[in-house]
């Protein structure tokens, strides 16, 4: 009993904290459309579902022009 109990509650601790902080480490900037003013996170594309170049690059949801990466360089300033 005092195994499962142990399990259980470090299998949802581990779930619970992966997903939030996964996210957050691995969003090195957001891919651009500078034509339509389209911002996509690099973490959000997969979620978005954005088609991709040859080279992986996504491409703009609406106009469907390859999409300018540009790195995140401090957050909380969005100036
Ligand atoms: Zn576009």
């Amino acid at each position: 009993m005092g195994i499962i109990d142990t399990v259980s509650s470090a299998l949802s601790s581990n779930a619970a904290s992966d997903d939030g902080d996964d996210s957050r480490r691995n969003s090195e900037g957001a891919y651009w459309c500078d034509d339509c003013d389209v911002r996509v996170r690099d973490v959000a594309v997969d979620a978005e579902d954005l088609a991709r170049d040859a080279d992986g690059t996504p491409l703009c949801p609406d106009c469907g022009a390859a999409m300018r990466f540009e790195r995140s360089h401090a957050d909380g300033c969005a100036c």
